[in-house]
């Protein structure tokens, strides 16, 4: 018979999906299970209220406010995403080599999206690849190879010499890209602030779009038919005034229209999830952001109208799913989160997790 000292029992309520909720589940060898296992030896118990470990779907490690920072850094930015109950996160652009992460079992998951790709001096410096048009396939190509089935560009971003936003990429450029993204199996996102820049990335076969601001009206039947994810990290787009009044002196028409995108960001988004786009959880930690910020952005969501255990499932299992990662089901790995109260009667649980296990075992 096998050893089954240190096994985890989970016991209160399980929500192995929004309307699946059971009384308990068993971690053994790190796995879940909902048998009890024969043997069972030094159980520690768990009670409370379990959800899957926690999706940002917009994060960033091994960057920082001026580009790429150290391992050290790096291992802080995932362990406070981590203490506050992220346990799988997309990573949406970092220049740093962040492979080691995957062997340590105490660390988030992470799947990559590479390094962004933008058009040169048309983001912030020190991040991104910064390329011309006739190169971009060749980014595509290489920045699929670093990731884990993910690309970024950079779709949009203030052109100094109009001073506004304006679209980075020809649409040539951004159907050819994409193409090759996918003839590769990876998907596609791209930073969008503005409206300009939608319609050719989702024409050309976009599989996401990041903040999502600029989605108007009449764009939004095209997202829908389509089936392309936004994630609008509302806990970023909060910093829009701040950054007008920023560039008010230099670029006022710029500053006026982050003012336009930030006053309607919550109409925005209830429209996006009305119509049935996908809406994801994401922080755009890294960077200008602290980490840490997942119940904060999910909190956002709501408050932009979108029901609680809506905006639960566009941290957990949605958000899995629409990843390829495992929830809670049996045989997955047991990364898991658990509160004191129901989170969805109040998604501001999320803000003070009881208990974090990650690969089975109880790391916070
Ligand atoms: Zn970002």
């Amino acid at each position: 018979m096998s050893d089954r000292a240190g096994v985890l029992h989970v016991k209160g309520r399980v929500l192995v999906g929004p309307d699946d909720v059971r009384d308990e589940l068993w971690v053994v060898d790190g796995r879940i299970s909902y048998d009890r296992p024969a043997g069972a030896r030094d159980v520690r118990t768990v009670e409370g209220w379990a959800l899957p470990g926690l999706v940002d779907a917009h994060c960033h490690v091994g960057l920082g406010a001026h580009g790429p920072v150290d391992d050290g850094t790096a291992e802080k930015q995932a362990l406070t995403d981590r203490d506050l109950g992220t346990l799988l996160i997309r990573d949406a652009g970092s220049p740093s080599d962040t492979r080691w992460v995957d062997d340590r079992e105490d660390l988030p998951k992470i799947i990559r999206a590479g390094r962004h790709i933008a058009r040169t001096r048309r983001y912030i410096r020190g991040y991104a690849h910064e390329i011309e048009p006739e190169d971009l396939v060749a980014y595509v190509t290489q920045e699929a190879g670093r990731g884990d089935g993910w690309v970024k560009l950079v779709g949009d971003w203030i052109d100094r010499d109009l001073g506004d936003l304006t679209p980075t990429w020809p649409r040539d450029a951004v159907e050819a890209a994409i193409a090759e993204a996918h003839r590769l199996g990876a998907r596609v996102t791209a930073h969008c602030f503005s409206e300009d820049s939608l319609q050719d990335l989702v024409e050309s076969g976009i599989d996401c779009i990041e903040h999502a601001t600029g989605l108007t009206e009449d764009l939004i039947p095209l997202f829908a038919s389509r089936g392309v994810a936004i994630v609008p990290t509302l806990v970023n787009i909060a910093t829009f005034p701040k950054l007008a009044d920023g560039g008010e002196s230099k670029f006022p028409r710029w500053s006026a229209h982050m003012r336009r995108l930030h006053e309607r960001r919550y109409d925005t988004v209830r429209s996006a999830y009305d119509a049935g786009i996908p809406v994801f959880v994401g922080t755009d930690a890294g960077g200008t952001l602290p980490h840490g910020l997942v119940a904060a952005e999910v909190a956002e969501l709501v408050t932009a109208g979108i029901p609680a255990v809506e905006a639960l499932a566009a941290t957990t299992w949605s958000a899995r799913k629409w990843l390829g990662r495992p929830g809670l089901e049996e045989g997955a790995a047991a990364d898991l989160v658990v509160y004191d109260s129901d989170p969805r009667a109040d998604v501001r649980v999320l803000a003070a997790p009881r208990r974090i296990v990650l690969n089975g075992k109880i790391v916070g």
